[in-house]
């Protein structure tokens, strides 16, 4: 705890409303970094899009239309925004109350708040949430960068390396409330899959584990990709997989921590992978692609697997080898490294070092 209590504002992601799991990782980010902000005696306050559902937390509801995810545009598009924008009703609702505030937190993937950091009074903190997609997007943040030195955050060094950006940044891990999710020392014998259901999360590979090693595999997650979905379905007929939908963090660790472990088949440099410590918590060792943050959070050979990307014979190849990993040895990574006090040190500091404090 710092002596003076900062008071944070956190303008969330603009794709969905939070609690939808519209916006990925990030509402589970912006949840735990706000709770344990407020756990240590800071001022806060979330402006986020109308239908977000988190009544524990202090939410003002924007309303408007929803931002397209920067997943489904080309590196070249142009920014599209459109009419009645919540993105950028939630920047002129900051305007006009930054004054109360000391720090302003961006957690959104888009262009416009970054645009806008110089029309501010108050400092803004951009948390970066996915690797590089889009050009206008890339310059803007190397411009912040320059500008404004130390407020661009990411979550991994492989995610900041793809901004390649000369300037100052800081990498923060994620955290989790561990006391969430228990510890499970005897599994099931099946595997378990989280995200969302979208092509840059590679799901076909680990269905084909699946089908090769006739583990169950239980698949959780947003179905962001109805068609996407249909046509994994579609080519592995004899594959046992089940999908239970996109589940509450409570239910989601009650299936997880049965599992003998957790794939991530991404395609995509996960800019850090929220899924992977949640398992690792539960005490589930993580088989990975050797590609973006989880590269930085699994431990080869000890809480977990990393694997040639795209490798379907290596995925096999580290299910059969599972046995080698103590599941303790995973909780405790998950305790001493992803905690929420580990995050809220990692947060607090970040956010002294940009208001000098
Ligand atoms: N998640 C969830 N319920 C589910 C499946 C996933 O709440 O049934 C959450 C999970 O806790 C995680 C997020 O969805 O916070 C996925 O985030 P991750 O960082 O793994 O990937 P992203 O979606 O940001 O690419």
């Amino acid at each position: 705890m710092t002596s003076k209590p900062l008071r944070l504002l956190f303008v969330s992601t603009p794709v969905g409303p939070l609690g939808t799991g519209l916006g990925g990782g990030v509402e589970l980010t912006l949840y735990n970094i706000a709770q344990e902000m407020i756990r240590r005696g800071h001022q806060l306050q979330i402006v986020a899009p109308s239908g977000s559902t988190w009544d524990s937390l202090p939410i003002v509801q924007i309303p408007g239309n929803l931002q397209i995810i920067a997943q489904s545009q080309e590196r070249t598009d142009p920014i599209t925004m459109p009419e009645n924008s919540v993105l950028a009703n939630m920047w002129d609702y900051a305007r006009q109350i930054q004054s109360e505030y000391d720090l302003i937190v961006n957690f959104a993937y888009d262009w416009l708040p970054l645009y806008l950091t110089p029309f501010f009074q108050r400092p803004i903190a951009h948390l970066i949430s996915m690797g590089s997609l889009s050009n206008a997007l890339d310059q803007i943040i190397k411009q912040v960068a320059k500008q404004f030195p130390g407020t661009i955050g990411f979550h991994s060094l492989a995610q900041a390396a793809t901004f390649t950006l000369d300037e100052q940044f800081f990498c923060l891990s994620n955290g989790i409330d561990v006391s969430q999710y228990e510890f499970c020392a005897q599994p099931k014998q099946q595997l378990a899959w989280v995200g969302r259901i979208s092509p840059e999360k590679g799901l076909e590979d680990a269905v084909s584990v699946a089908e090769i090693t006739n583990i169950p595999l239980k698949i959780m997650g947003k179905l962001q990709d109805e068609s996407y979905w249909q046509q994994i379905c579609q080519n592995y007929p004899n594959a046992s997989f089940e999908y239970l939908g996109f589940l509450s963090t409570s239910q989601m660790q009650q299936v997880v921590r049965e599992c003998r472990a957790l794939l991530m088949t991404h395609r995509w440099v996960e800019a850090f992978g929220n899924v992977a410590i949640e398992a690792l918590a539960c005490g589930v060792p993580v088989i990975s692609y050797r590609r973006g943050g989880p590269a930085e959070i699994v431990k080869d050979g000890k809480t977990g697997f990393l694997v040639e990307p795209d490798s379907i014979p290596g995925l096999v190849d580290a299910v059969s080898r599972l046995d080698e990993i103590n599941r303790h040895t995973c909780r405790a990574s998950a305790e001493t490294e992803f905690s929420l006090e580990a995050l809220g040190d990692r947060f607090e500091q970040w956010f002294m070092q940009i208001l000098n404090f």
